[in-house]
């Protein structure tokens, strides 16, 4: 069976990360269901928000199993591995790396535990006292010989979470949850388990999304709303920032960590999230077409055709065409399977960058004053291999038009963009992002017009990325970032994670 190896990526030039998501979580609670075949094609759903590993837990009451490893959902699992997976609960987990590498150590769900029960603990987003929390793991367990992850090389924010969820015998762990969960600072969407109960927890800004599904026998938590259409849940409402929710044989009880303070991050509305997921009401897609809409009235051009960039920029470009009255077109056709091989590409394929994934159908583009319609533009690089592929291919004028304002400050809430040195918008105008990229016009949508555009209110949002206001403060810069844990593994344990077949 093929497995990844992290190289997998939707972008559409070698090398030019765009925004990465971090992760996907999913929950079910259903007895007489196949929980783990649930599980299975609710990741298959949120595969967009993390490509890098995937793993399920499953329990049937007495015996909490889990199942990893590098890849995507569906190269990690098949109809034997599934099959092994036992019980009427489960959680999983596809993950984008943001704090901890992208290794088999660092997948999760992550497993802790006692004499007194396990934890299987799944997480979207990412924590700012990582290196509090570690001190804290440190001062009650000890991090050389800890007994769970952290003390077997797993270097995530994920796995402190977990070693102080499971660190004493003598409390329940939802008790455990209502002592830890304050203590968290950033984003964190858990979906988490022992052997009889399903937990989830949504932290008191909801950056993140998180909703509750009802199936016929049992419930369901997801990423995402698209997630519970999927499996057939139906919708019942979004877990409250603030709120741990545990579902078992008693049914279901919400308790409240935190007084709830919203900044959903507005990013997902713009990108992240699938166009067929609503989130606080509003749906993804009709968002994304009324950013079109509002960049088409805030930076006018005369042209022939409006096209997207495939497939992200699909919806902003219907919007512009629709409020433009300029036709809409398919400038480019997207190779959907050229992301998804192991195989390094040759340095002559390297070569080809952009074509790799995009063609250009020239006798639509021959002669004509294009405006191309983006989600967003990071380091520039492929905007400009864009605009001088569809010169090219015979294009007179190439206007760019881009439904989020330049992304100016990196993300520590769960988002990898880029450091701010490599985000091209850092330091220089509009009129230089569009000299750097080679386009006759460059136009971003304001951020009043891009929040408008989402229905919720402007105080309901992170903005941080465009603004550099962060809602949740941020400790001191060398007390951030992926590597943070890293340089600390002792070498024994480097040593045998190495080892390991
Ligand atoms: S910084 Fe940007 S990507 Fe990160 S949570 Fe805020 S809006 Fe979303």
């Amino acid at each position: 069976m093929p497995r990844g190896d992290g190289r997998l990526t939707h972008d559409l030039l070698p090398g030019e990360k765009g925004p990465q998501d971090a992760c996907g979580v999913f929950g079910v609670w259903a007895p007489g269901e196949e929980v783990a075949k649930l599980t299975y094609y609710g990741l298959y759903a949120l595969q967009h928000r993390g490509q890098e590993s995937a793993g399920i837990a499953t329990s049937d009451g007495q015996r909490l199993l889990v199942y990893k490893d590098m890849g995507l959902v569906s190269q990690v699992f098949d109809e034997r591995s599934l099959a092994s997976l036992r019980g009427h609960l489960a959680v999983g987990h596809c993950r984008y790396s943001t704090t901890g590498g992208s290794t088999w150590e660092n997948a999760q769900p992550t497993l802790g535990g006692h004499d007194g029960g396990t934890v299987a603990l799944a997480h979207n987003g990412n924590l700012i006292n990582s290196a509090e929390l570690r001190d804290l793991v440190e001062e009650r367990a000890g991090l050389a010989g800890h007994p769970g992850e952290v003390g077997r090389g797993n270097t995530t924010d994920t796995a402190l979470v977990t070693a102080l969820l499971a660190d004493d015998p003598d409390r329940t762990l939802e008790d455990a949850a209502l002592d830890v969960l304050p203590r968290l600072r950033g984003a964190f969407c858990f979906v988490f388990m022992n052997e009889q109960t399903l937990y989830a927890a949504r932290d008191p800004q909801g950056i993140r999304p998180l909703v509750l599904g009802r199936l016929d026998r049992g419930w369901v938590v997801a990423s995402e709303t698209a997630a519970l259409d999927i499996v057939g849940a139906s919708f019942i409402r979004e877990i409250e920032p603030g709120e741990l929710l545990a579902i078992d044989a008693d049914g279901l009880r919400s308790r409240r960590f935190a007084p709830k303070d919203p900044k959903g991050c507005v990013f997902e509305y713009v990108y992240l999230a699938r166009p067929d997921t609503t989130i606080n009401g509003q749906v993804v897609h009709e968002s994304r077409v009324e950013m079109g809409r509002t960049l088409a009235r805030e930076h006018p051009i005369e042209a022939d055709m409006v096209m997207p960039t495939p497939e992200s920029g699909t919806p902003a470009a219907i919007g512009y065409a629709q409020e433009s009255g300029i036709p809409y077109g398919q400038g480019l056709v997207k190779n959907a399977y050229v992301g998804r091989t192991f195989i390094a590409p040759s340095q002559t394929i390297r070569q080809l960058g952009i074509r790799l994934k995009l063609n250009p159908l020239r006798e639509v583009i021959k002669g004509k004053r294009l405006v191309v319609v983006d989600d967003s533009i990071v380091r520039g690089n492929t905007q400009r291999a864009l605009v001088r592929m569809l010169r090219e291919a015979g294009a007179v004028e190439v206007h760019v038009r881009i439904s989020s304002p330049p992304v100016r400050w990196p993300c520590f809430y769960g988002i990898d963009f880029a450091t701010r040195a490599e985000l091209i918008a850092t330091g220089i105008g509009v009129e230089e992002v569009c000299r750097s990229i080679g386009a006759d016009t460059l136009g971003y949508i304001s951020e009043e017009g891009m929040i408008a555009a989402t229905n919720q209110a402007p105080e309901r949002l992170c903005t941080a990325c465009f603004t550099g206001s962060y809602p949740v403060p941020l400790p001191e810069e060398d007390k951030l970032g992926k590597s943070l844990f890293e340089l600390e593994v002792p070498v024994d344990v480097v040593a045998e994670a190495v080892a390991r077949p």
